[in-house]
């Protein structure tokens, strides 16, 4: 009997920035993403035993934690088998234009490709609404980071042209139309202490949400039995879900430039109440409106990473020159911008 050659899968999943929703998915909130042009395309081919090539190749005999970036990958594999969709080994190659570690989810778009090239290289009927959770589970708990389900939704269910209004609590979602002009400004400041700042964030939250006797922040009422860290914290959460609504009408009603101002303020309390930013965030944010742009704030989970600008496409150079100028009087790392269209969540390629 001749034994067919074993068949390849490709799969490309696209980074995102999110327009506004900044540390609300873990809270039951609301977050309006749009995915990046920049993809990660991923080969599974079935194999004898799992390896990962990337920069280097990764080779793991069980579906282990390697403790290596290869575990992005691993842990979609992993997801799987736990949740009863059976999936053997494959060799998985791996190729990237998604800035990696910049706050613009390289990991997200990783697990994502794979998930789409596995669920096709395993013939699995996996519908499109539950397959951000798999990957989800992949990187909180095989990677062990534990991130919200915001990432994973915008690279699996982004469509182009649109923003992506996710419900975090009941993952609803609403495609909303979005044709503004976003400059991505790549601060390059080095991410500091951002595991654990991320988790006493988390903390934090679900601290308030206790002590205001409800499930989750999402059900707060009021907040005037807080006080403190915990009221900053709060207030950041509740504030925000009220922009991310404000921004989605504006959207809605055609009134790009108009969510601005809300953006502008989203950086503010991500500022003064989250206390996320670094200075590199914030001089950018302050160089971008000096430069025109309608309004700019910090995108992903802070600590480093990237600022979003709404901009005229006029003022695009006017934005990135302002912003490189303060940089260079702060003596800090050339910021690299690039403007950035909504695109497509993963497919098969
Ligand atoms: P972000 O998701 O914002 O880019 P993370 O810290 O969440 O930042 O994820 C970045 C990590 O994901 C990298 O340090 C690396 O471990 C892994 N990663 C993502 N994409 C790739 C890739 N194409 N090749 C190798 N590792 C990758
Ligand atoms: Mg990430």
């Amino acid at each position: 009997m001749r034994v067919s050659a074993a068949r390849s899968v490709t799969a490309s999943a696209p980074g995102r920035v999110n327009l506004i929703g900044e540390h609300t998915d873990y809270n039951g909130g609301f977050v309006l993403p749009f995915a990046l042009p920049q993809r990660t395309t991923v080969t599974l081919t079935p194999a004898d035993r799992w390896s990962v090539t990337s920069h280097e190749t990764v080779t793991a005999g069980a579906l282990e934690p390697t403790g290596t970036w290869a575990d992005y990958v691993l842990g979609v594999a992993w997801a799987l088998n736990e949740a009863g969709h059976e999936i053997g080994p494959f060799a998985a190659e791996v190729s990237s234009d998604v800035p990696l570690g910049s706050g613009l989810s390289s990991s997200a778009a990783l697990e994502c490709a794979t998930l789409t090239a596995a669920i096709e290289l395993a013939g699995l009927g996996i519908p499109l609404g539950a397959r951000p959770a798999l990957a989800q589970r992949a990187e909180n708990a095989f990677v062990g980071v534990p991130c919200g389900i915001m990432d994973q939704s915008a690279s699996i269910l982004a469509q182009p042209g649109h923003a992506l209004l996710l419900d975090c609590a009941s993952l609803e979602t609403e495609h909303i139309p979005f044709g503004g002009t976003v400059l991505v400004i790549d601060t390059k400041a080095p991410h500091r202490l951002v595991d654990g700042e991320y988790a006493a964030r988390r903390s934090a939250c679900e601290a308030a949400a206790s002590a205001l006797g409800v499930p989750s922040l999402r059900q707060a009422a009021g907040l005037s039995e807080l006080d403190g860290v915990l009221l900053r914290r709060a207030r950041h959460v509740t504030t925000e879900n009220d922009r991310v609504l404000a921004v989605a009408e504006l959207l809605r009603a055609g009134q790009v430039r108009e969510i601005g101002p809300l953006m502008t303020d989203s950086h503010m309390s991500l500022r003064y109440d989250f206390e996320v930013t670094v200075p590199e965030l914030d001089i950018a944010v302050t160089a971008a409106l000096e430069g025109g742009a309608y309004g700019a704030r910090m995108t992903g989970g802070g600590f480093g990473g990237c600022v979003i600008a709404l901009v005229e496409p006029r003022d695009v150079a006017n934005v990135a020159e302002s912003v490189e100028n303060a940089f260079a009087r702060a003596g800090f790392t050339a910021p690299v911008s690039f403007v950035a269209t909504p695109s497509g969540g993963a497919a098969l390629v």
